[in-house]
């Protein structure tokens, strides 16, 4: 008899691929055994030729669509021969180990879901080999159910005997259960249980309630999509006024009928992994502006779990909305509530009632937040179904590198081996409970990936809660700067080591001169970098409330570029008060509690100021987005393809880029002719001509062609594709985030990218 040994790496574990590989060895009479080594799979097959053949076809074709398989190694079999195919007991593997990433609720799990004639009939915990919860009910690896948190609910003789037989859908699965055996779903505080459970929730959201929902990664939310008035409560409860909310809709027909929906979108939105995708409003939507005000996009997602199906179609009398406003079920900047204790203490007074069960939740899990750029995806909180499938770098991080990401947006990462596994989101770190969860989601994550972290590598930030953390691990730290974390991430996930022009966009970072760097161009390799380009500093008076309040960014600009005329421009624009104007002065004077910055999103927030869109933000971006958004209306309107250049850069070669001039030209136009829309284009437009400018220069001295663009800045998509499209016609290579965010939530692999090559270094 003829063998092989393939080794498969991927994503195999959870995902009903030994099952499958025992399906087609019987398909193809081959003898031998699957084992799986934590790290890869191990086929050993013996057959005749030609069935070893079509079995190494089928095992690279027709594999399950989640298993994503990377690379397949064939070696001859020489060991003892076997009579049968069997799959083996998990081994363990130094190497390389793959956790498994929830998956959402499959075609066939749904069909049998509605079929009164099948066992699980409305049972809102049905899963299969190919869907159902991974990471959120994961205790340790390898995935196997006594390491789950469906340990507690023994299987009952059916369940077991499709778990054990090879031709059932749910072969292996490890949270296999039914109505008789699964978890149970009830009403807080009330005697509602299972199907009277959902039939009651269906009530309560029609009359206009708001429940808490505990869902795969955490409690949400939810309420008529379609009532304002119940929207507009949940709003004033969350004390968050106008930020957008998510959505959830009943199927893509209803998704077509609300919003523009291209194949691209439709095949990410109804994928496995089910994200929130951002898409256009219709213009004949009919959903309230309540949901996203000020916002021509809205952030859509399908139902993913049995339980969201079973909201919104069930059999009883209820008349049931196709839009549930589904957002995360937590405070502003903590921790999505995974336990009950949580939901009760945290968000309690946010509802009406809480809708939970008994399977318990492991690991937190956001919904993930994608949106599509040139078709392809734009990761902005990457989480539930993508995080933590690992990257794979160049070097090996040898036993571990623990990055512990940036302060806002925090996801951490850990890489071991070649392979750095980022986190899901976490939140803000200013709030204790965020700090907890990443305290304590480090140590599952260390444990699972068997890591014995030897290196920390955190922001070089003073004032970061991750980096007073870091410190206290009492293992070798380094400190990395966050723009250059930045760049390190997008050439991480670009798999692209060479030296890049790094264009960092950004909110604000702490820069190697103490001043609050987020507009910057560096030349960077993986192991340091050279600042060669920034956006004109400017001050920004008045502390944090400056990171809220693009007028004060607005006047401070005007009071170093313009100081003669700053009054008068702040004046006349309505930026702020006579009063006002005196503080902020007085303050950029003396220096009182102001920052010098040459942040892009600052620059953003002040220039929405200056054009009467937004002259505050009430969460982080808010005046920036809308901003873009009055662009956008510009572009839609006009050819801006002709576009050219308003101002003579000619003259300006040196490193700061000269934004200041942009600013005053803005102003004065704007002043005269009062179109806010035009003047947000031209500032895109002009801010993407300088970017490409100060590259152009970088590149003739260097001989640097590849620019990797990065930091919060490039979620605005115009400007991204507007410094792409001119970086192209310039005949740059350009690289960009597609599947690691490029906000805050992506510097972590960017860390980690730079304490491997530090280590490597020593
Ligand atoms: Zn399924
Ligand atoms: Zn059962
Ligand atoms: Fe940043």
């Amino acid at each position: 008899m003829q063998g092989s040994v393939f080794n498969i790496y991927g994503v195999v574990q959870g995902v009903g691929f030994r099952p499958f590989v025992h399906r087609i060895a019987c398909k193809y009479h081959i003898a031998g055994q699957v084992i799986n080594k934590g790290s890869y799979v191990e086929v050993i097959a013996q057959g005749a030729e030609t069935d070893l053949q079509k079995f190494k076809t089928a095992l690279k074709e027709d594999a399950p669509e989640r298993a994503s398989i990377k690379s397949i190694e064939e070696f001859p079999y020489t060991g003892a021969d076997f009579d049968t195919f069997s799959i083996e007991v998990s081994e363990r593997d130094s190497s390389v180990i793959f956790i498994p990433p929830d998956i959402a609720t499959c075609r066939d799990c749904r069909q049998e879901l509605y079929d009164p004639d099948d066992r699980r009939y409305l049972h809102s915990f049905i899963n299969c080999t190919a869907c159902g919860p991974r990471l959120t009910i994961l205790e340790s690896l390898p995935y196997d159910r006594e390491r789950t948190s469906m340990k507690k609910f023994p299987m009952c003789p059916e369940c077991s005997a499709e778990y054990n037989r090879i031709t059932s859908r749910r072969y292996d699965a490890q949270p296999v259960c039914c109505n008789d055996c699964g978890p149970q779903l009830y009403i807080l505080n009330s005697t509602y249980r299972n199907g009277e459970a959902i039939r009651r929730v269906r009530e309560v959201i029609m009359q206009g309630k708001i429940v808490a929902i505990k869902g795969i990664g955490g409690f949400h939310l939810a309420c008529d999509g379609r009532n304002p008035a119940a929207a507009a409560r949940l709003r004033e409860l969350k004390h968050r006024p106008v930020k957008p909310f998510a959505v959830m809709m009943r199927d893509l027909e209803t998704v077509r009928r609300e919003c523009v929906l291209t194949p691209e979108a439709e095949a990410w939105l109804d994928g496995c992994e089910k994200p929130i995708l951002l898409l256009d409003k219709r213009a004949d939507s009919t959903l309230p502006e309540v949901l996203a005000p000020f916002n021509p996009t809205l952030g859509v997602m399908l139902p993913y779990a049995p339980l969201q199906m079973l909201l919104f179609d069930y059999p009883d009398q209820t008349n049931m909305t196709d839009v549930l406003v589904m957002t995360s079920g937590n405070v502003a900047g903590a921790p999505i509530c995974r336990s009950e204790e949580d939901a009760i203490q945290e968000i309690g007074s946010f509802c009406d009632c809480i809708l939970s069960h008994d399977r318990d939740i492991r690991l937190r899990a956001d919904d993930s937040v994608m949106a599509l750029f040139e078709n392809a995806p734009c990761m902005i909180r990457r989480s539930r179904g993508f995080a933590p499938l690992p990257i794979t770098l160049a070097q090996s991080a040898g036993e571990g590198v623990l990055a512990v990401g940036g302060e806002l947006k925090n996801a951490f990462c850990i890489a071991r081996g070649n392979m750095a596994y980022l986190a899901p989101h976490i939140g803000d770190m200013e709030d204790v409970r965020s700090q907890a969860a990443l305290r304590e989601s480090i140590a599952l994550f260390s444990r699972m990936l068997e890591s014995k972290v030897q290196l920390v590598v955190c922001d070089l930030h003073p004032g970061y809660h991750t980096s007073a953390m870091a410190g206290e691990l009492d293992l070798p730290l380094v400190k990395v700067q966050h723009h250059y974390a930045h760049i390190l991430s997008c050439m991480a996930e670009n798999n692209w080591f060479d030296k890049v022009i790094g264009v960092a966009m950004d909110g604000t970072g702490y820069g190697l001169d103490g001043t609050i760097w987020g507009g910057e161009i560096l030349l960077t390799d993986t192991r340091t970098f050279d600042r060669v380009g920034f956006i004109a500093p400017f001050p920004l008076p008045g502390g944090d409330a400056a990171a809220r309040e693009g007028w004060r960014a607005a006047t401070g600009i005007f009071l170093r570029y313009m100081p003669d005329r700053a009054a008068e421009y702040t004046h006349q624009l309505e930026l702020c008060s006579e009063a006002e104007f005196k503080l902020v002065s007085a303050m950029v004077k003396n220096r009182i509690n102001t920052v010098e910055c040459t942040s892009a999103g600052r620059l953003f927030d002040a220039v929405s100021a200056l054009l009467n869109i937004a002259r505050k933000s009430t969460f982080e971006g808010d005046a920036a987005i809308r901003l873009q958004f009055a662009a956008e209306a510009y572009e839609k309107a006009h050819r801006s393809d002709i576009y050219c250049s308003q101002l003579d850069w000619s003259n300006s070669n040196g490193e700061c880029m000269p934004a200041d001039r942009l600013f005053v030209y803005l102003a004065e136009k704007f002043m005269l002719e009062k179109d806010a829309n035009a003047c947000a284009y031209i500032f895109h437009r002009e801010l993407a001509e300088l970017i490409v400018r100060r590259c152009q220069a970088v590149r003739a001295q260097s001989g640097v062609n590849t620019c990797a663009l990065s930091g919060g800045s490039f979620q605005n998509r115009l400007l991204l594709k507007l410094c792409v499209e001119l970086l192209r016609k310039n005949n740059f290579n350009v690289l960009t985030h597609k599947m690691v965010p490029a906000n805050d939530g992506g510097i972590s692999l960017g860390q980690a990218l730079y304490g491997i090559n530090y280590s490597h270094k020593e």
